[in-house]
């Protein structure tokens, strides 16, 4: 007889294997971890009881909130006339306050007096206050509120609301959006009446949406393609070459000007080249979302090899799942080697055909316009394989490539059509922008009047100017671009301030929820010996249901570039006597990546896997409290040596813990023992000041180092 596994269960119901195992428990089958089995039988049972008993608590939620509609609805004049009586009658009596209207025939566990008093007490300062100053007990409940943000709405801790769903039927984490129904019933519970926030109008969302195309509407569109490679292999010399044997030898006048984004054509097919070499436009592009590229076009220098920026372009390929043609150049040069770069580049993964591999290699001069022709035609070979198509006949969706603002003009923006026909006169929402076509430029600035799937267009008659890697999407009228605009600006701040991004802490949930089957992982550290060890050791790690995968692995400091790599895939970042630089540190904090450094390769290996289990329970949380750059060293006799310092962000504290980091490696961790501002000592120093700070034990600062001040607090658990 066949078995189910708990968490088999709980991934079908939707919640948690500690819940189910719980609940089991209860019902008297004995099941004691996530992969117990359980007779199919017993599990069907289960799954069956837990099912109905939702739908009806369910019910009695909604037939509750619609009784209550009606009686809304039938007592407006009565109720308005009440709440001014209220409203006065408070203005007479501002001591008397309001009981919470619990209602203990309701099917929510009664809540214990001492209970309620506890949330009376810590929920006075805010909205019994309010109360005081007549203002009525009401909350608003906008579309997308998380349990979290509901909580701190009633002023109570959100693992009671996570508590009163529960008893509701409903598993909901502290960042998943709250059911309306339910919340209008705690809230109630809790003495608030819930408003909700207008809904936006459905047709303007379902402008936003994708229309779906029938096969036979779908026509050929020619590949997008970047070009990425390490810095002086030749990728802005490639680009020209194309642009000169192709553009410029057809039109007189010579080269155009420079457009971020150009088609040229081959043998009567066109291919679109984003001009923006560098893998930092394509990660960053495609951390907001939007992969246009369909190819990547990787350079690499014969008499050079494989370099760093290479294996970064590789990883950021791969993690993008784009194929890659590579070109080889500068074979014109004596010491050229293409055959020790097929090798080297083997090393990575990427292998030329003739060895079995699916990578197509062509040997190319940019200097001598060797091989051009031929690279071209490799990418329209690549480019029939993948099928690429759109339907040209529908309302257009394009990608930003770049945007500006001209004192002439106004907002300019270069976008690449992804689907359906863009037209002059189209009004379209772009990012939190919008705008209606004025006049639209193809790629060597000619006036046009529509452009199709994969090619570039520059506009005009933008509002306001958008950002690289927006996507435009056109729709019916202005008004109706506008509202979305305004809606998205909002929305975009508050997407800002709770995205969630994956952590070691919440891995767990994600893989039970079966959002993930892997963890991303992107390893930097301060030299490359470590990097074989780390990679070999965490590839290793995988439990039943997700794996390590490594995506980006490099010796340094953890850079910008990381951070958008990360955000794009998803990944978490672990540095091995590493740190990121501070603008890597405040861009994680905004986005929400987690960065865990360690001094200890054991340690790596032991988060990740407590974390893959679930086990990881940090006690302690590193919280970063500035940075501060050395400009100069004293030496003082008996005391040591003395850093005269700037604070570039945050503060240093007199008690904080110190991490000393040359190029972004640490060389150092300890304590302050001296912090002075001029001649006093002092307990703090802020961000834009001076300071000069010694270090317990250590006089080997030197000029352009700096100081990571940090603090270790104590972390309550969630949930
Ligand atoms: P990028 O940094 O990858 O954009 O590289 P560039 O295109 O700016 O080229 C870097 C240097 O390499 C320049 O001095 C070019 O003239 C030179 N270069 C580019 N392609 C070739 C080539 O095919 N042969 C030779 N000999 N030099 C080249
Ligand atoms: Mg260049």
């Amino acid at each position: 007889m066949s078995k189910m596994r708990v968490y088999e269960i709980a991934r079908k119901l939707n919640t948690k294997s500690s819940v189910v195992i719980k609940k089991l428990n209860d019902m008297g089958i004995n099941v004691k971890s996530n992969f117990s089995a359980v007779e199919e039988s017993d599990a069907k049972k289960f799954i069956d009881k837990w099912n109905k008993s939702r739908k009806e608590l369910l019910k009695k939620a909604k037939s509750k909130q619609k009784k209550e509609e009606k009686e809304v609805k039938k007592e407006q004049p009565a109720k308005e006339k009440a709440l001014k009586e209220d409203k006065e009658k408070k203005t007479k009596e501002p001591q008397r306050k309001q009981r919470h209207r619990f209602k203990k025939e309701e099917f929510i566990e009664a809540v214990t007096p001492q209970k309620l008093k506890a949330k009376k007490k810590y929920k006075k300062t805010d909205k019994e206050t309010k109360e005081e100053e007549g203002q009525t007990n009401t909350i608003e409940l906008s579309e997308g509120t998380t349990v979290f943000e509901f909580a701190e709405k009633l002023g109570v801790d959100f693992s009671d609301i996570i508590g009163k769903l529960f008893q509701l039927g409903i598993m909901a984490r502290k960042n998943d959006v709250i059911n309306t129904d339910a919340a209008k019933i705690i809230a109630d519970e809790y003495g608030f009446e819930l408003k909700e926030e207008s809904a936006k109008a459905p047709e303007k969302i379902e402008e936003l949406l994708d229309i779906e195309d029938k096969p036979e509407d779908l026509v050929e569109r020619p590949p997008i393609v970047t070009v990425m490679g390490h810095v002086d292999h030749g990728k802005t010399s490639i680009l020209d070459a194309i642009k000169r044997t192709n553009i410029a030898a057809k039109e007189a006048g010579g080269i155009t000007q420079h457009m971020a984004a150009y088609s040229v054509k081959v043998k009567g097919k066109y291919i679109t080249f984003l001009d923006t070499p560098g893998h930092e436009a394509f990660t960053e592009m495609r951390a907001r979302g939007a992969q246009i590229t369909d190819i990547v076009v990787l350079v690499v220098a014969a008499d050079d090899g494989v370099m760093p920026q290479t294996i970064e372009a590789i990883n950021h390929a791969k993690a993008a799942n784009v194929p890659v043609v590579v070109a080889v150049n500068k074979i014109d040069k004596p010491n050229a080697n293409p055959d020790k770069v097929k090798q080297e580049l083997a090393n990575y993964n990427i292998v030329p055909e003739e060895w079995g591999g699916e990578n197509i290699f062509v040997n190319v001069s940019a200097k001598k316009v060797i091989g051009i022709d031929e690279l071209l035609e490799s990418i329209l070979l690549q480019s029939e394989v993948m099928e690429l198509k759109a339907n040209p006949n529908k309302r257009a969706k394009a990608v930003v490539v770049e945007a500006k603002l001209d004192k002439n003009r106004g907002p300019l923006a270069t976008v690449v059509v992804k689907e359906g026909t863009f037209k002059q006169g189209d009004t379209f929402i772009v990012g939190s922008q919008y705008g209606k076509v004025r006049a639209m430029f193809d790629d060597k600035r000619k006036k046009i009047k529509k452009v199709g799937p994969s090619f570039a267009a520059e506009i005009i008659g933008l509002h306001g100017v958008p950002e690289a890697g927006d996507t435009l999407v056109v729709v019916k009228n202005e008004q109706v671009a506008k509202d979305i605009a305004q809606t998205r600006q909002k929305e975009l701040k508050k997407a800002m301030l709770s995205k969630k991004g994956i952590s070691l802490e919440n891995i767990f949930e994600k893989i039970e929820g079966g959002e993930i089957k892997e963890l991303p992982i992107i390893l930097k550290t301060d030299v490359y010996g470590s990097i074989e060890a780390i990679s070999g050791a965490l590839s290793k790690i995988s439990t039943e249901e997700v794996s390590v995968k490594i995506i980006h692995s490099a010796v340094g400091a953890i850079t910008k570039t990381d951070i958008n790599l990360a955000t794009a895939s998803n990944a978490i970042i672990v540095g091995f006597n590493v740190r990121p630089t501070q603008e890597a540190l405040q861009m994680s904090k905004d986005l929400n990546v987690d960065i865990r450094t360690y001094k200890v390769i054991y340690d790596i290996i032991d988060d990740i896997k407590k974390s893959l289990s679930g086990l990881l329970a940090p006690e302690e949380k590193e919280e970063i409290l500035g940075r501060v750059e050395i400009r100069q060293t004293f030496k003082v006799a008996k005391v040591g040596t003395i850093a005269g310092c700037y604070v570039t962000y945050g503060k240093i504290t007199r008690n904080a813990k110190v991490r000393i980091l040359r190029n972004g490696v640490i060389i150092y961790e300890g304590v302050i023992s001296s912090l002075k501002r001029f001649k006093e000592d002092v307990n703090e120093v802020q961000q834009g000041y001076e300071c000069g700070v010694g270090i317990e034990g250590f006089n080997d600062i030197k000029e352009g180092d700096s100081i990571e001040a940090y603090v270790t607090v104590k972390i309550k658990r969630e949930l």
